[in-house]
């Protein structure tokens, strides 16, 4: 995010950037050497049956008209911090608003994705679920220089605005960044989750609560300790 300013790198669609003047160039201008532009056009515009992507048309741009969508897409690549990921294809669950506003659409929703993890304190597999809340402004813009529904840096890189396309919106970018924000950093297996032993390993909630290793406990639990080995005892 951000990378993309000034004149020179345009767009990034699938890792290529392409040049300012070629996305910018007309159709009509197009030299005519039997090539088509055909590759060109699909880069700078969304595809309106891709996931994520939403067509606005039903909302009209009447300030004040609503309406909420729910759809289920997949992951396009997997999302991860640290010890989370979201898997690649794994389903994400959308629920959201289109709301027209002057300037543009708000969207306001919550993503919803499968999880899978390792408990940061036992390394067991965890398998859970993320909701992440979203919200973006897609702002109408004027054709001619909108840029893949990606959002733009201005000179200092600072702020990004996401646009309309031919009425679509590309949520992809919006919601990647909401669950990247949600996944939790230092899952848990479970909240008391006692992690592995420091000696030797060992996963403590197996191990029982007794396990230790004899030169580093604590000598005022050492005669019970001696007691308790004691045969017969048991
Ligand atoms: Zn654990
Ligand atoms: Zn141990």
């Amino acid at each position: 995010m951000g990378i993309l300013s000034g004149q020179d790198c345009a767009v990034a669609v699938s890792g290529a950037p392409v040049r300012a003047d070629a996305v910018a160039a007309p159709v009509l201008a197009w030299p005519s050497r039997g090539r088509t532009p055909e590759s060109l056009i699909t880069l700078s515009r969304l595809d309106p049956r891709a996931p994520f992507v939403v067509d606005t048309r039903p909302l009209g741009r009447q300030p004040g008209s609503m309406r909420t969508m729910s759809r289920t897409e997949p992951c396009s690549s997997v999302l991860a911090v640290a010890m989370t990921g979201v898997p690649e294809g794994s389903p994400i669950r959308l629920d959201f608003r289109l709301e027209a506003v002057m300037e543009g659409v708000l969207v306001t929703g919550t993503a919803e994705a499968d999880i899978e993890a390792e408990c940061s304190r036992c390394l067991d597999p965890i398998a859970d679920s993320v909701e992440a809340e979203f919200q973006e402004l897609f702002r109408y813009g004027d054709d001619d220089d909108l840029i893949g529904g990606e959002p733009r840096a201005d000179a200092e890189g600072e702020q990004e605005d996401y646009h309309l396309e031919d009425d679509l919106i590309d949520l992809e970018p919006v919601v990647r960044d909401a669950v990247v924000l949600a996944l939790p950093l230092s899952p848990l297996c479970r909240e008391d989750c006692p992690g592995l032993c420091a000696e030797c390993g060992a996963k403590l909630s197996e191990a029982g609560s007794d396990h230790g290793h004899g030169e580093r406990i604590d000598p005022r639990w050492q005669a019970l300790r001696q007691l308790g080995d004691q045969p017969g005892d048991r």
